[in-house]
């Protein structure tokens, strides 16, 4: 194995939180004083040559390609790559973190305003840090985002922040991660960009009428955004039934789409809490429900298609709400949302909550199957060794998504990679 070296030729500007990755002393070569975050910068520089008659020519471009060695690189630094990077400082392990955007947690502080987790505190935590709050108390996703934040700084996590990954090769056994004009050359690279990263939208959108707002719920912030009249909510799992709930005071709500079952207690009363929601949490999602099982493996396809049950919110809530249910949507009809029983629909807004892929377009390898999910095994990618993946849907188990989850899958992914180091070191 290699150890981390780096071999500067160009800048590729950085916010590192730690210790156990490259320098950013490193990472600054060539900069002066024109030196800021990542794109910003690299278009100052590029102006102060173009302004000086220094404008690079293709080869010169191709030679500023900075590249640099390092065991393990970790893409995406939310709750999973996060957690890989505490198991592998623990194993004394050299990695980076790199994060596409500019603040650890930034994903949680994108969505919707009134939005609060819908799992208790006590299973908000990480490995090695409880979350700071009542252990029955549900945090903003704000606090969430802090808190996420805060755990990359308490174990000097090597977090980049603004570094978007473009691209995932290899060049014999080792992977190449593109950023920009960084390369990364790495012994094994782990993606822990998650399920949540590429909106689904059906294509039919496109025909309806343009006088009808029309938004993912990764867009979807509060009712301020929405035009004046109905709101037509597509999909009708957690997000569906979350922001239904958030926009019932301000707009006539209609939510389209098959019911995913749901918990069937009182979701915060105390013996939902102390008795229901462990079971639930830690023994059903967690524990009985895995690959590894014959009830999971049952469970899997239902939950890669549908998502999980409604967790916090009830059937009863959205009724009392005045939420309306309909079937689902069909298609378009004359510019208007068609539904399965041939209703068609007139409404002022429609946000859509049909979820996410994953969105690993860019690991740029054979590790998809022909659905385009990965072909892995607790993290580990099938016919890729080196190669990990963190927090996909039902990667092991339920939990796999959920933030109590991330411990163990991100611990395995983390063993596994130090069993490899330990076997090419003998
Ligand atoms: C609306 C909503 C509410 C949820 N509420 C809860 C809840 O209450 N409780 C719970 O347990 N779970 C909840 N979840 C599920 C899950 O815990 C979160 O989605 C969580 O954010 C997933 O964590 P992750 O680390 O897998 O991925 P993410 O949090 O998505 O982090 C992945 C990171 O990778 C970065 N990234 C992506 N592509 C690249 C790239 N090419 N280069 C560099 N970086 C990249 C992203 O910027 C991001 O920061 C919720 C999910 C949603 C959508």
């Amino acid at each position: 194995m290699n150890p981390t070296s780096t071999r500067p030729t160009s800048n590729h500007a950085m916010k590192p939180y730690g210790r156990h990755g490259v320098g950013i002393g490193e990472t600054r070569v060539r900069a002066g004083a024109l030196l800021e975050q990542g794109a910003a910068f690299m278009q100052l520089e590029a102006g102060a040559l173009q302004a000086a008659g220094k404008a690079p020519s293709g080869d010169e471009k191709r030679s500023a390609l900075r590249e640099e060695y390092v065991d393990v690189v970790v893409i995406g630094a939310g709750q999973n790559g996060l957690s890989v990077g505490y198991h592998l400082a623990r194993k004394g392990v050299k990695f980076v973190i790199l994060e596409a955007r500019e603040r650890v947690g930034d994903i949680w502080r994108s969505r919707w305003d009134s939005l609060r987790l819908f799992t208790p505190a006590r299973f908000d935590g990480l490995a090695g840090m409880p979350f700071p709050a009542a252990r029955y108390s549900f945090p903003t996703k704000d606090e969430m985002a802090d808190y996420l934040e805060a755990y990359a700084r308490k174990f000097s996590l090597p977090v980049r922040t603004g570094v978007k990954v473009d691209e995932v090769t290899r060049s014999g056994d080792r992977y190449i991660v593109t950023s920009g004009r960084t390369r990364y050359v790495a012994n094994h690279v782990v993606a822990a960009a998650s399920s949540y990263q590429k909106p689904k939208i059906p294509d039919f959108a496109a025909s309806l009428d343009p006088s009808i707002r029309q938004l993912h719920s990764v867009a979807y912030k509060n009712p301020s955004q929405l035009n004046a009249g109905s709101v037509l909510l597509v999909g009708a799992s957690n997000s569906g039934a979350e922001i239904a709930m958030d926009l019932a005071g301000t707009h006539q709500v209609w939510l389209a789409g098959r019911h995913p079952g749901n918990i069937p207690v009182a979701y915060n009363g105390y013996f939902a809490m102390r008795l229901v929601l462990p079971i639930v949490f830690r023994i059903v999602f967690h524990r009985l429900l895995t690959v590894d099982t014959p009830m999971g493996r049952k469970a899997k396809p239902g939950q890669l298609a549908h998502g999980l049950p409604l967790i916090r919110v009830k059937p009863q809530d959205l009724e009392t709400a005045g939420v309306r249910r309909l079937p689902r949507v069909a298609g378009v009809s004359d510019g208007k949302p068609l539904l399965d029983d041939g209703q068609v629909l007139d409404v002022s807004n429609i946000i859509w909550c049909t979820g996410f892929r994953a969105g690993l377009d860019w690991i740029k390898l054979p590790i998809f199957d022909e659905t385009g999910r990965v072909q892995q095994y607790r993290g580990t990618v099938e016919d890729e060794p080196g190669l990990y993946v963190c927090g996909l849907h039902f990667q092991h188990s339920t939990s796999s998504t959920m933030i109590h989850g991330a411990a163990r899958d991100a611990g395995y992914v983390a063993d596994k990679i130090g069993e490899r180091m330990r076997a090419a070191a003998r």
